[in-house]
């Protein structure tokens, strides 16, 4: 049964990173498809809850490039938020609205702390205001239980992750969100970025151990463990969750680009898409191909903090 939805708000970004798995483009640039509007985005919302689906992960392109806010407000109070931002564009008035509202959770992405580092990947983004912006959340202690850190492992940035690591236990953040960089979007044309899967594993089963072992308070999650079957780790993408892009195109996943198509929000009504979507199975040749499939040859070494 499908209980989140993930809904890409905007193809537009601030920032140009070289691996952008969604292709986001520069917000002066023209693009042909046009957005869903907030007045849209919301009706859909409230359609999910409708339907018994009160979990949401808002991500883009940048999503606070949208008014998140009155998104957020003009949304059914049962929705739960997760927003994925590149954290450069918070501001006060969303804070306020942050720390009031328990049902938003935030994850911030940060590859490196040092800005040129940072910079050779997420092109555009100044680190040193997203830290800032970090810290100024931080000072509140109830949203640091809400909040996390992203960090993409790629070629340039693999050693960076201790000093990321000590980051969070300084300014007290429970999780941190450890990805590989995988061949989609932008990553295809920078493969010199992917850390071999092996020894993106090994990594990822160090920085555990070192955790457990050393910092406690830090906990490294792998964000597609969720996704994941716990006995036989076949994907669950389409059986739990379902992807809706910035003009409602529906998709069992955020990473078909373009395939698999299961209908669009404007067109359909969601509990029809809901209904379909029981049909979907993993027994096609786009599911076969996945990179999630590599997951099978490992265990489960990471767990969920923040539930
Ligand atoms: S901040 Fe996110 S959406 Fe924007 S370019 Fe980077 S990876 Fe893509
Ligand atoms: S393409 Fe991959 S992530 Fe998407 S539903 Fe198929 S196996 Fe899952």
């Amino acid at each position: 049964m499908i209980d989140k939805v993930f809904l890409d708000i905007t193809k537009f970004c601030n920032a140009e990173c070289k691996y952008c798995f969604t292709n986001a483009v520069h917000y002066n640039n023209e693009i042909t498809n046009e957005e869903l509007n907030i007045d849209e985005i919301v009706i859909f919302l409230n359609e999910l809850v409708k339907n018994e689906i009160y979990k949401v992960s808002i991500g883009g392109g940048e999503p606070f490039l949208k008014n998140l806010g009155e998104i957020i407000n003009r949304t059914n109070e049962k929705m739960k938020f997760s927003i994925t931002t590149n954290g450069s564009m918070l501001s006060d008035e969303f804070i306020k609205l942050f720390i009031k509202n328990k049902n938003i959770k935030i994850t911030i992405s940060i590859d490196s702390l040092d800005n040129d580092k940072s910079n050779m990947i997420r092109k555009n983004i100044d680190i040193n205001k997203v830290i800032e912006n970090i810290k100024k959340l931080c000072k509140y202690e109830e949203i640091r239980e809400r909040l996390s850190i992203r960090t993409t492992i790629s070629t340039i940035n693999y050693r960076d992750i201790y000093d990321i690591i000590k980051f969070c236990e300084d300014n007290k953040i429970k999780n941190l969100k450890v990805n590989s960089t995988n061949e989609f979007g932008r990553a295809k044309d920078n493969k010199e970025l992917i850390l071999p899967f092996k020894e993106f594993m090994n990594l990822l089963e160090e920085l555990v151990n070192y955790c457990d072992q050393n910092i406690k308070s830090v906990n490294v999650e792998l964000p597609v463990e969720k996704y994941l079957k716990v006995i036989n780790r076949k994907c669950l993408c389409g059986n739990t969750s379902l992807y809706v892009n910035w003009h409602g195109d529906v998709y069992p996943c955020a990473f078909t680009e373009g395939e698999l198509k299961l209908g669009n929000i404007r067109e359909k009504k969601i509990d029809i898409i809901l209904k379909e979507i029981k049909n979907f199975t993993h027994d096609n040749e786009f599911c076969y191909k996945c990179p999630i499939n590599r997951y099978k040859d490992y265990e489960k070494m990471t767990k969920e903090v923040i539930k």
